[in-house]
């Protein structure tokens, strides 16, 4: 018998821990420990952030549906990791803490046969100077709690469109370590079709900001792009996607600094500028 433990249940922890479930006979035990209750379908959030879609359409609790499957849930995060046991306790184990119920704030050894760390990325917003989502009129996109605030954030904006203010609207990467591009990419089409849907686009000066070198690098030095006969690079297509919806582009942007409203940032040339904005979405750097 072999007991699997699971951290994290995001995409990958509740993938794995679904399979090995379905795979392995009963006398096998699988454990996840992750600390939020609900799962949630990040790519979404690009959709939550326009206000399309309500983030419970994206979301399910955990719970009932481990219990169901004979997947042992428990609503804690991981602190510390001990694959050599301690003085008392010989297996490998990872120190858990709980974060609700009546438990919460104690620790439980959690000993292992197999460990799958599925832990994600951890949103280093700390690492940009004021890039805290919900103030300084930035937002984010990467969870979907973040993701109803910028569709407030960006429905404020729009209001005051109507009342005829005109508004910048910068989407992009808030770190020059930022990776993700394409989740910014997407959100930045999506809010500029959402003001249209609302007739306020010719109020708004709509405009991309990222550390990419190329447009359509997206992280990955871009990609070709087939459609039917005709090949296409990204930076191509991202260019014309950009021109026909006269969105502007600033590349090469490592943004260091937030201020209210203010985005500082520093180019390859060296150059330290800065772009003011009514509302801006920028993606954080990730750190493990
Ligand atoms: C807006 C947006 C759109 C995207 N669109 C796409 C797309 O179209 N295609 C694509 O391939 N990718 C997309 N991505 C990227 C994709 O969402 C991520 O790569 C993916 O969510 C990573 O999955 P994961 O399971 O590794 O991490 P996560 O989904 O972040 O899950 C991590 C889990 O670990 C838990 N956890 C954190 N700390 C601990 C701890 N100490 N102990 C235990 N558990 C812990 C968390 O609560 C969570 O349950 C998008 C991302 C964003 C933000």
């Amino acid at each position: 018998m072999s007991k699997i433990v699971v951290l994290g249940a995001g995409i990958s922890g509740h993938v794995a821990a679904s399979h090995l479930r379905r795979k392995l006979t009963k006398e096998h035990e699988v454990v996840v420990v992750s600390p939020n209750s609900n799962y949630q379908w990040i790519p979404s959030n690009i959709w939550v952030g326009i206000g399309r879609m309500p983030s419970k359409k994206i979301l399910f609790p955990l719970a009932p549906l481990y219990k169901k499957k004979g997947i042992d849930f428990k609503q804690a995060k991981a602190v510390t990791f001990h694959p050599e046991g301690d003085l008392e306790e010989s297996k490998p184990y990872v120190m858990a803490e709980y974060v609700t119920g009546d438990k919460q704030g104690t620790q439980e050894k959690v000993t292992y046969d197999y460990l799958i760390n599925a832990t994600g990325p951890k949103l280093n917003f700390e690492a940009t100077n004021g890039l805290n989502p919900g103030t300084n009129k930035t937002y984010s996109v990467c969870t979907y709690t973040h993701a109803e605030h910028a569709w407030d954030g960006l429905n404020n904006v729009i209001q005051e469109m109507k009342q005829g203010k005109k508004a910048k609207i910068l989407i992009g990467t808030g770190h020059a370590k930022a990776t993700c591009q394409g989740a910014a990419f997407e959100y930045i089409l999506n809010v500029e079709q959402e003001l249209r849907k609302h007739k306020v686009r010719d109020m708004a000066e709509i405009t991309w900001i990222s550390n990419e070198y190329k447009l359509g690098d997206f992280g990955m030095d871009g990609m070709l792009m087939s459609y039917g006969s005709i090949t296409m690079k990204s930076s191509e297509m991202v260019e014309m996607i950009f021109e026909d919806r006269d969105i502007k582009w600033i590349l090469g942007a490592g943004v260091n600094k937030i201020e209210d409203g203010v985005a500082h940032y520093e180019n390859l040339e060296g150059d330290n500028k800065s772009e003011p904005f009514d509302f801006a979405m920028l993606i954080p750097s990730f750190s493990g």
